[in-house]
């Protein structure tokens, strides 16, 4: 990828910021060659890479050096785009929202620094993926489990500052942050919560602090660099039992919907509680034209097909308790006999006991996994994926509102329909799942017709998405609008005041800083 400066800087002036940068971190750790700028783009990027290009990256081994780098990037006007491991595959991965910022990857910062089998929680720092924290878990022989999201690649911080979900009774991963240690936008540097005191042991226990709590304040965030956090981790229960349930007809998740979430939200079922539609079983199982070999969505009568061939209910639920043997077989009652109600099927059943191996890729175990990944291989040729994310309340009225929405505008666009939908108490996180392949140009710009018309119509209809890629994060801050984007409003005084240069992640989530609000409309689709 060949090189865009960022706004306003000269190519001399962009030399002389890398050579301040390459003598804090030593010049192996500042990466600006094309092959570099690639090895920083978004992968998946539905078309060109050029959309959202970094100009270089620098990799810092400690927070001195994330302190000093940011300093030198005040001098410099350099804008930095902190990454941990950049694996956030689907919402832009590496790449930064504003052209021409420098990654700063927190990679080589993969410590950690505590884990606590007693008070169940760890303290890393940014670098340490899903799969590190595991096998360290495992030497440890620590009797704690991690709750993972479904791509494992990334790093246990990334994806909680990011919002990511798991599907344990720990599966809101940004709720498990407790204590962080922040370098702020000009070089200070900040510890939340109990941290604020020099070597107070109950940092990373009490999520409050004594006076507004920050914690949060620095997820899908500019507001700072975080260099380490505690993060809680589940104690491993005596015995898990899973509860499966194919469940036969799409319009049946108003029931699901009905049965669980009071369950979940009077405390008898603990996990956050998955439920993928068919083609989430389908997509592993090979490419897309395996199953229909048509360019056209798969019609109706080839999905009832599929399902008949494949054994398969149009939705899936598992529903896995956690805890002592005859609290998990009471509990499972009272499940079974909710789902009864509506549906004759006995569930498949399936215990783990303390000492038994744990399956591979059991999400819901905290085993990490990167084999729903395989999605991106449905269309074929440089396959990607984009979630279109909303979040609705838990009930049946405002599900199936949701799911025939969307369902509607996918068909129109004659793309493949995979929902699913996650039960995380009081709300049902409705993840649709777009796949494409980067090469084909048609694909490509009907998925970002289709994006953008999928934003629009939900947010009509009173919604908003959790979470979503660097060319749509304005487009989504503008459907937070209560109050003439009262929301965008705050974040950005507070970026001015914290980052008078501009200098942390610009257009991060929609938030720009004064510096750079005129780059708003770049990259945006
Ligand atoms: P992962 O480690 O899971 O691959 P990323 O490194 O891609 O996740 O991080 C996802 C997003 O979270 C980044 O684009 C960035 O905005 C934010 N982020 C990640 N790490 C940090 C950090 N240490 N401080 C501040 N923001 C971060």
């Amino acid at each position: 990828m060949k090189l865009t400066l960022p706004p306003r800087i000269s190519p001399q002036q962009f030399d002389s910021a890398l050579q301040s940068f390459a003598s804090v971190v030593g010049k192996d750790w500042v990466m600006s060659s094309d092959a570099d700028r690639d090895a920083y783009s978004d992968v998946y990027a539905p078309g060109s890479t050029d959309q959202w290009p970094a100009a270089a990256a620098v990799a810092p081994a400690n927070v001195d050096e994330v302190r000093a780098i940011v300093r030198l990037a005040n001098e410099h006007k350099t804008p930095l785009w902190p990454v941990a491991r950049g694996k956030n595959l689907g919402y832009g991965a590496a790449a930064p929202r504003m052209a021409g910022s420098v990654v700063l990857d927190l990679g080589r910062m993969n410590k950690i620094l505590e884990l606590d089998p007693k008070l169940a929680y760890t303290v890393v720092e940014p670098g340490v993926g899903f799969f590190d924290l595991h096998d360290e878990i495992a030497r440890q022989n620590a009797a704690l489990w991690m709750s993972v999201p479904g791509n494992g690649w990334g790093s246990v911080l990334g994806n909680a500052l990011e919002h990511g979900i798991g599907y344990t009774p720990y599966g809101l991963h940004a709720r498990n942050l407790c204590g962080l240690e922040v370098v702020l936008p000009e070089g200070d540097l900040l510890r939340t919560g109990m941290g604020a005191m020099a070597n107070n042991p109950a940092w990373h226990l009490f999520p409050m602090n004594y006076g507004p709590t920050w914690d949060l304040a620095f997820s899908q965030s500019n507001l700072g660099i975080v260099t380490k956090a505690g993060v809680w981790l589940q104690p491993a229960p005596e015995t898990s039992l899973s509860l499966t349930w194919d469940i036969p007809n799409e319009e049946d998740i108003a029931w699901v919907i009905d049965t669980v979430a009071p369950l979940k939200i009077a405390g008898l079922i603990d996990q956050n509680v998955f439920i993928p539609s068919w083609l989430g079983k389908i997509v592993v199982l090979g490419q897309r034209k395996d199953f229909w070999d048509k360019p056209s969505a798969m019609p109706e009568w080839r999905v009832k097909e599929l399902l008949k061939e494949h054994k398969l209910g149009y939705w899936r639920v598992e529903i896995r308790l956690y805890g002592d043997e005859a609290v998990n077989k009471a509990k499972a009652e009272v499940i079974k006999s909710a789902f009864k109600r509506h549906l004759d099927a006995a569930p498949f059943e399936s215990w783990w006991r303390q000492g038994d191996p744990k399956p591979p890729m059991d999400l819901a175990m905290g085993t990490p996994t990167a084999v729903p990944l395989q999605m991106s291989d449905w269309v074929g040729g440089r396959g990607a994926h984009m979630g279109f994310s909303p979040v609705v309340p838990a009930t049946s009225e405002h599900v199936m509102g949701q799911l025939k929405r969307s369902r509607k505008i996918i068909g129109d666009h004659d793309v493949d329909f995979y929902a699913s939908f996650t039960i995380g108490g009081r709300f049902a996180n409705n993840v649709n799942m777009l796949m494409y392949d980067r090469d084909n140009a048609t694909q490509v710009d009907n998925i970002k017709h289709l994006f953008n018309a999928l934003i629009d119509d939900t947010a009509k209809a009173g919604y908003g998405e959790y979470r979503t890629h660097l060319g749509w994060m304005d487009r989504v801050m503008d459907t937070f609008n209560y109050n003439d984007n009262a929301l965008r409003r705050f974040d950005e005084r507070i970026k001015d005041a914290l980052d008078p240069n501009g200098i942390i992640a610009p257009g991060k989530q929609g938030v720009w800083p004064a510096a750079y609000r005129g780059q708003k409309k770049e990259g945006a689709q």
